[in-house]
């Protein structure tokens, strides 16, 4: 097993990772609210979790990834008044509420599969944990640490706080300096402190989505969801809670209260938060109005895009910046990540296609002394048998090759920097490209270490990193390229190319349709 180290966003430094019970981890990420498209912001933080997932089932642990759907309670400008965002949707577009969030639910799906990511083990959504967070609220009065408002129940801070607990430790906030935040005034509330928070919300007559409680008709707070979801699946106590810098307060701040509150214990060992993108130095947000939609990147059409990129090209973007650093995303940026993983994937080909096996090319090259032919085998067979070659060990690369590996390794285990672990993969590069091009003959590595190089840069690029090769999007211009040349060699009558041709569609399971008014070609039938 690998010896990572997280930066735990509770205690401010990097960390061993020393799960509760190994070979099994817990981990909960906060899921999307689902009342629009997810942006490409939205994606940088997934993508981060889809490599910690990755990676740590690649060292041998068995994960339990959840990650939830918010489709309740979670309100415009995300405090405790305002319009829920589903509901508010809901209305705007004449839609009932769970339209509008399997709508979005879809669309974060089908995004989530085009960059390639691993679905969670589980995916719980708030609504179907209703039974589950009014238990929650009720535990919390019972301990005395919630109290009921005209038909709202609000967490009680300063009893929290009483009864030796910090809340704000997450998020390094300062009670007195939040209360001068707030914009609520003492008195006007129905919160005995103003930074109390709603774990359950009272639902005026035209609020959509609402369910029946002890306290009346009402609906969930957004924070309570997340404490009910991971909690059930993964045990009071769980491994790793991770989520965008922005929810570390007063969303993660609020869990770890509900947490303890409810059950007495920290609910989360090592809390972990990805940066943000950021567009000219500021945050990409729905309500700022600087966000891109995956769709739009693909095709090309935001207005501050010069050209398409593809969804591996931006996978590839963000894995070039370690996850605690701000990425600004720029049309630059982006056309480099396209040449980097146009590199890499080359690359990816190339390596599955090499062997150990003398080539001709290489063959030339290798100096006479080395040919031991004395095992070649008896007269009758010397016309079959390639001679049996002896090549010098090249200990210098043999040595670069391991020790590149494990800077592989290294790098992800400290705090997943895939920056530097990409920097890695393009050394392995500069091995598989000089193999390929015959300037390096792959024995003078030593058969463990030609297939430690092989082994590992896939491994590094389709299970860790994700980074796969898409597929052809110029496949229709190869097709329509052969048959004009099945047309001209018909015409010329070099029938022996016509087969060719028609061998080359039968074995890809298409045929070629020769008619009188045209040829084309279908799949086979
Ligand atoms: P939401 O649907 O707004 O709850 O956001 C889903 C996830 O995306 C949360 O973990 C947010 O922290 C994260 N997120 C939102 N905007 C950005 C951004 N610009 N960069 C990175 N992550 C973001
Ligand atoms: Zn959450």
């Amino acid at each position: 097993m690998q010896n990572l180290k997280i930066y735990n966003t509770l205690t401010r430094q990097k960390e061993e990772f020393k799960p509760l019970s190994p070979p099994y981890v817990g981990m909960y990420v906060c899921g999307p609210t689902v009342y629009n498209y997810v942006h490409l912001g939205n994606v940088r933080t997934f993508l981060t979790f889809d490599v910690l997932f990755r990676y740590l089932t690649e060292i041998g642990y068995k994960v339990r990834y959840v990650r939830n759907i918010t489709d309740v309670g979670h309100l415009v400008g995300d405090g405790d008044e305002g319009e829920d965002k589903i509901g508010k949707m809901a209305k705007l577009e004449k839609l009932e509420p769970m339209e509008i969030v399997q709508r979005y639910t879809n669309d974060f799906h089908k995004v989530l599969e085009q960059f390639n990511f691993l679905p969670p083990s589980i995916e719980p959504t708030a609504t179907g944990h209703l039974v589950e967070q009014i238990e929650a609220v009720k535990t919390l009065i019972d301990k005395g640490l919630a109290y009921e408002a005209n038909g709202s129940v609000y967490f009680d801070i300063n009893q929290y706080n009483q009864e030796g607990n910090d809340y704000g430790k997450l998020s390094g906030r300062i009670l007195e300096d939040l209360l001068n935040e707030t914009r609520e005034l003492d008195g006007q509330s129905e919160k005995r402190n103003p930074l109390d928070f709603a774990i359950w919300k009272n639902a005026s007559p035209e609020h959509i989505m609402q369910w029946k409680s002890p306290w009346g008709m009402g609906f969930p707070g957004w924070h309570l969801e997340c404490t009910c979801m991971s909690t059930k699946y993964l045990g009071k106590q769980f491994d790793i809670h991770g989520g965008g810098m922005d929810l570390k307060f007063p969303h993660h701040e609020c869990e770890i209260a509900q947490g303890v509150g409810i059950t007495g214990v920290e609910p989360v060992r090592y809390w972990m938060h990805s940066n943000m993108l950021t567009v000219n130095g500021q945050k990409m947000s729905k309500s700022l109005g600087n966000s891109f939609l995956p769709s739009e990147l693909f095709a090309g059409s935001h207005p501050l895009l010069e050209q398409a990129y593809t969804p591996m090209t931006v996978r590839f973007f963000m894995l070039q910046s370690q996850y605690r650093s701000t990425l600004d995303f720029s049309n630059d940026a982006l056309r480099a990540a396209q040449k980097g993983y146009r590199r890499l994937i080359n690359g990816l080909r190339i390596v599955k296609t090499l062997t150990l096996d003398i080539n001709d090319k290489v063959a030339d090259k290798i100096p006479s002394e080395l040919i031991d032919d004395t095992q070649a085998g008896n007269v009758a067979t010397q016309t079959v048998a390639a001679p049996v070659v002896k090549v010098a060990i090249d200990e210098k690369k043999k040595l670069d090759i391991e020790k590149t590996v494990q800077a592989f390794y290294e790098a992800m285990n400290d705090d997943l920097n895939t920056a530097v672990a990409i920097a890695q993969l393009f050394n392995l590069l500069k091995y598989v490209n000089m193999i390929y091009m015959n300037q390096l003959d792959p024995r003078t590595l030593g058969e463990d270490t030609f297939n430690l190089l092989q082994e590992k840069f896939v491994v590094f690029m389709e299970q860790i990193l994700g980074i796969t090769e898409e597929p052809l999007t110029q496949g229709d211009g190869i097709l329509s390229g052969m048959l004009s040349l099945y047309k001209e060699y018909k015409s010329s009558q070099r029938y022996d190319k016509v087969d060719e041709i028609r061998t080359y569609f039968k074995s890809n399971g298409m045929t070629i349709k020769d008619m009188k008014h045209r040829i084309d070609w279908a799949w086979e039938e």
